[in-house]
């Protein structure tokens, strides 16, 4: 049964980010004169249809889609219908106070916002957007101003332009009051695609930093985890990747098509490892790295552990440090008043 439904409302955004998956998908749709948004109603239909399919939660990202002027009408109706409702977002829009007073006062609302570098300067040319560092921090605080207390989290794509301050960044989001961030190795596709070598870095060129930023998260205790990192590049943390927290089955409604089950295309086509890896006792539980890294780059980097295969992730070391949480998947903010260090 599907959990989770991932909605595109559309693409019209407020930034033009460096990394961004679905520029290349936006600059078509307008090349051949189609619109780049989704109607109120079509919105709505994926809404009833998700729901129709059972799921528990869904997903509402863009584009960006609070600068929509229909944004609280479909949180209000998906909330309706009993959803959780996970919103990615820059954060821009919460820089007006009512905006982000409105969006708090719902329970079911989590926010994942996303931070790209602790230097303003840096964070505006990620997002070639002049002071959205200003808008979107200012956002977060008024956020949190407004009591939405753990359901905001943070979001950072990492790139060659803000690796060496991922730990920095950690405690800029620690002082905004974030408890939770996922950091997510970026995905070659879009804008990213077309910056490859200017944004794409080498696992082997970002291994100790992303070390540094564990050890500055458990430090802050925040809640942090990373996408689409090979977990040999987690060595004794390799529970922080956050594959281990998605959802078993996130149905993906794009603009451009529907995937029924993006979680099996996720694991099986989208990700890739070396040959050497079935040697690995990590290999059933490791995603690898995204095909257009290997193509990018290559696989030798990726270094298989020896031993016998682990099947489950609770027999890792690392899950007593940050354990994988068995319920309330696809949530990457803390859902709990406790952090999970707490809940040890
Ligand atoms: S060697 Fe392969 S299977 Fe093992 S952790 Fe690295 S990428 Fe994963």
């Amino acid at each position: 049964m599907v959990d989770t439904v991932d909605i595109k409302t559309g693409y019209s955004c407020n930034n033009d980010c460096y990394h961004c998956v679905i520029a290349d998908k936006r600059r078509e749709l307008i090349k051949n004169g189609r619109k780049v948004d989704r109607s109120t109603e079509e919105v709505i239909h994926h809404i009833n249809e998700a729901t129709m399919e059972g799921a528990e939660s869904i997903v509402l990202t863009g584009g960006e889609i609070t600068i929509r002027g229909d944004f609280f009408q479909l949180v209000e109706y998906a909330l309706s219908k009993g959803l959780t409702v996970i919103i990615q977002t820059n954060g821009k829009m919460f820089y007006y106070e009512e905006f982000a007073k409105r969006i708090a006062s719902y329970d079911k609302v989590h926010l994942t916002v996303a931070l790209h570098s602790p230097k303003p300067e840096v964070h505006d040319r990620i997002t070639g957007s002049k002071n959205s560092f200003k808008q979107t921090t200012e956002g977060i605080r008024n956020l949190k101003k407004h009591g939405i207390g753990n359901r905001v989290g943070g979001k950072i794509v990492m790139s060659k332009m803000n690796y060496k301050d991922l730990p920095e960044l950690i405690k800029l989001a620690h002082n905004l009051g974030l408890m939770s961030v996922n950091i997510a190795f970026p995905h070659a596709m879009g804008n990213a695609q077309l910056n490859f070598y200017d944004c794409v870095p080498k696992y082997s060129e970002i291994k100790n930093y992303i070390l540094k930023t564990i050890r500055k998260s458990l430090e802050l205790k925040m809640y942090i985890d990373f996408e689409a990192m090979p977990l040999c590049f987690l060595p004794g943390y390799e529970t922080f990747a956050s594959e281990f927290r998605l959802s078993e089955h996130t149905e993906l409604r794009d603009l451009t098509h529907i995937d029924p089950n993006y979680t099996k295309t996720r694991k099986t086509k989208a990700k890739v490892k070396d040959p050497k890896c079935t040697r690995c006792k990590l290999y059933l539980l490791c995603e690898g790295c995204w095909d257009d890294y290997a193509e990018g780059y290559d696989t030798t980097e990726l270094t298989p552990i020896p031993g016998q295969y682990i099947r489950d992730p609770r027999m890792l070391e690392s899950f007593k440090i940050h354990p994988v949480p068995i319920y309330k998947k696809n949530i990457n903010t803390v859902t709990s008043e406790k952090t999970p260090f707490q809940l040890k």
